[in-house]
Formats: C-alpha cells, sequence, structure tokens
C-alpha cells in the first residue's frame, strides 16, 4: 500500500486520506472504505492522478456525491477519485453556467434562479453533483441534462484532457459518451434562457414538494433503483409483485414508492443488495422481464452476490 501512495504524494492541489470509512460519502449511507482517497482541486491534478494510475496498472473509482452508487462492504481497492466539493467552482456570463463537476445540482439550480436563467427547473430536488449529472444524463420530469448542456471538459482513461460538444455527449435515457468510455467530467457549459426569478422559484419550489410527496426522502437510498423498462415502470412492476414495502431486514422496498430500495438505518450494502436481487428474480419469475439496476454497484463484490447489471466488464 504504502509504495501505491508513493506515487501520489508529490502531487499538489490535493488531498489524500488512507482506509478512508465511504459511509459519508454515499446517500445509501453504507460501503467500506476507499483504499486510497483522492480529492484534487483542478483538473490537471485529477489528470495528473488518472496517467499515474493508468500508467502504474491502479484501478481508479470515480465518485460524484455517491447518490447514484452501492459501495461494496469491503470498499473500493486502489485509488478514489472524489470530485465533488473541492472541485466547484462556477460562472455566469450572459445565460450560460460554467460550472465544475463537483458542484451539486443543488447549487448549480440556486444560481440559476439567482440569475434569472430558466431551464435548471426541472433538476431542483435531483441530489448529486454536475459530474454525476452529466454521466447519468440524470432526468426528471420534462427535462434532462442532454436538453441544456453545450460543452463538456472531460479527462480520457490515460489522463489526456479534451472537449466534447454538443452530439458528441451522446446523452441517451441514463447513459452519455462518459459513460461509454468511463471518461471523467471536469467541467461544463450549460445553456439556460432568460427567465422571470419569481417564476423560476416557484416551478422549483413545485417540484420539490412533488419529490417530497412521493419519494421516502427521509431514508437512505439511491434513488430510482431501476431504470424503466421498455415501455413499462419499475415501481409498477415491483408493486404488481406484490414487492412494495417489502422489508428485508434493516432495508428493503420502500412502502411510499416502490421504485425505491432504502436503508432504514443500519444496513450494509451485501443486504441492500439481496433487496435487489430479490427484485430483480421476483419481477422475472412473475412477468418475464428483467429490471437493469439504475445503481451502479461499485467497488469490490468479488465472491459476493450481485444483481445482473446488464453491463459487461
Ligand atoms: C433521493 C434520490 C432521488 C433521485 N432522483 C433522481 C432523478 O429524479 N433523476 C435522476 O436522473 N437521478 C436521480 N437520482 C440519482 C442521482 O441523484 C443522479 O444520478 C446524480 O446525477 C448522481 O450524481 P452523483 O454525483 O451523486 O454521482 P455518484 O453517485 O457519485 O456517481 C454515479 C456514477 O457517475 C460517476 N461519476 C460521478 N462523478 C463523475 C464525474 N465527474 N465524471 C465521470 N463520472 C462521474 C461515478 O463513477 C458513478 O459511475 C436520485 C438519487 C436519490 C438518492
Amino acid at each position: 500500500m504504502s509504495s501505491m501512495l508513493d506515487y501520489f504524494t508529490n502531487l499538489t492541489d490535493i488531498e489524500i486520506k488512507i482506509d478512508y470509512p465511504l459511509e459519508e460519502y454515499t446517500h445509501f449511507r453504507t460501503g467500506g472504505p476507499a483504499e486510497i482517497l483522492i480529492q484534487p482541486q483542478t483538473a490537471e491534478a485529477a489528470a495528473d492522478i488518472v496517467a499515474i494510475c493508468h500508467e502504474q496498472d491502479i484501478p481508479l473509482q470515480v465518485l460524484g456525491k455517491g447518490c447514484n452508487v452501492l459501495v461494496a462492504d469491503r470498499g473500493i481497492p486502489g485509488v478514489t477519485l472524489l470530485l465533488a466539493s473541492k472541485m466547484a467552482r462556477y460562472d455566469v456570463a450572459g445565460d450560460q453556467l460554467f460550472l465544475q463537476a463537483g458542484l451539486s445540482i443543488a447549487e448549480a439550480c440556486a444560481l440559476a434562479a439567482r440569475n434569472s436563467l430558466t431551464g435548471l427547473e426541472f433538476a431542483c430536488g435531483i441530489p448529486g453533483s454536475i459530474g454525476g449529472a452529466l454521466r447519468m444524463n440524470a432526468g426528471a420530469y420534462d427535462g434532462s441534462f442532454q436538453n441544456l448542456v453545450i460543452r463538456t471538459q472531460y479527462i480520457d482513461q490515460t489522463g489526456t484532457m479534451g472537449w466534447v460538444e454538443g452530439d458528441e455527449h451522446e446523452h441517451a435515457y441514463r447513459s452519455s459518451v462518459f459513460a461509454n468510455n468511463n471518461w471523467i467530467i471536469t467541467q461544463t457549459v450549460l445553456q439556460l434562457a432568460k427567465g422571470e426569478r419569481q417564476a423560476i422559484y416557484r416551478r422549483m419550489a413545485e417540484n420539490a414538494r412533488k419529490r417530497r410527496e412521493s419519494q421516502p426522502l427521509e431514508y437512505a437510498s439511491g434513488g430510482s433503483a431501476f431504470k424503466r423498462p421498455a415501455g413499462n415502470f419499475a415501481g409498477k412492476l415491483i408493486t404488481e409483485a406484490g414487492l412494495k414495502g417489502l422489508r428485508m431486514g434493516s432495508c428493503g422496498v420502500s412502502k411510499k414508492h416502490a421504485g425505491f430500495i432504502v436503508n432504514y438505518g443500519k444496513a450494509k450494502s451485501s443486504e441492500i443488495m439481496a433487496v435487489f436481487i430479490k427484485v430483480q428474480d421476483e419481477v422475472k419469475k412473475q412477468f418475464g422481464i428483467d429490471l437493469e439496476p439504475e445503481v451502479e454497484f461499485i467497488g469490490d463484490w468479488s465472491g459476493e452476490p450481485m444483481a445482473r447489471t446488464g453491463r459487461t466488464g
């Protein structure tokens, strides 16, 4: 371990933590330690870290605000690159927002509203970072990030920095060029439009209210557990399978919204995984439909039962 650490100790603009528990960095409030947790303050520092990991064959996992991931109880081997909070600068020019990847979606929404810019209202209440949102093409109600993003800076797997524009983002439902290639987002430019400030605040408050009413925000979760299957809804299938409110120890399927798997307090990631598996198996058995997790399973899950992800590698 110390030899792996040696590669990073001479870098500037970074903060390093060793064997650091990830519970506090994940929305499920679970997960073992990051072997080496590095928080870069600049895109260049992040690129240096990626280049070292590439050259030295060190496993690398990126983490934003941990709202869409389930981290293994054994933790994450190698380097966990944490972009939230330290890389969170922003700027406004006319009706464009310039946002670093670690800025929270909530701060971006507040920035837009303060500047009377409309377009981001749909995102009000989606937890997470701008980087995570662009990778997952986060969306809600009538909007998604793909409708706003015009240019994004990224780091490829070798540590080389580049930009994509417009269609090059390859945004589709919960997917992007960044997810397809495992690229790391460092900053982006969103195109909004001039609007009326009070109306923007009203729409944001309305969306936040709808979320409070329909989602189990009082419990730890990863948001929608499964992607929407073609022509159907995961929550509807789970309800019809009789699994709404299913309790398995300290976690289960939410009583309020069957699309959410929640941690009521003390569950471990492996117990939450067991709920994913149970739901997948039951829905497959009753309706012949494969539910694909929207939540990403990261870290060292080797030898543990896992839900089918539909992803390879
Ligand atoms: C209560 C709740 C409600 C939610 N509601 C919605 C919703 O309405 N719509 C929706 O789309 N999602 C929703 N989500 C899911 C989640 O909030 C979004 O997917 C969010 O964009 C994830 O951002 P994050 O920073 O937390 O990403 P993380 O969970 O940290 O990471 C998710 C994935 O993105 C990668 N990643 C993170 N940062 C970067 C980066 N800078 N560059 C490249 N890859 C990166 C990670 O490696 C991982 O693969 C919800 C989640 C919760 C808990």
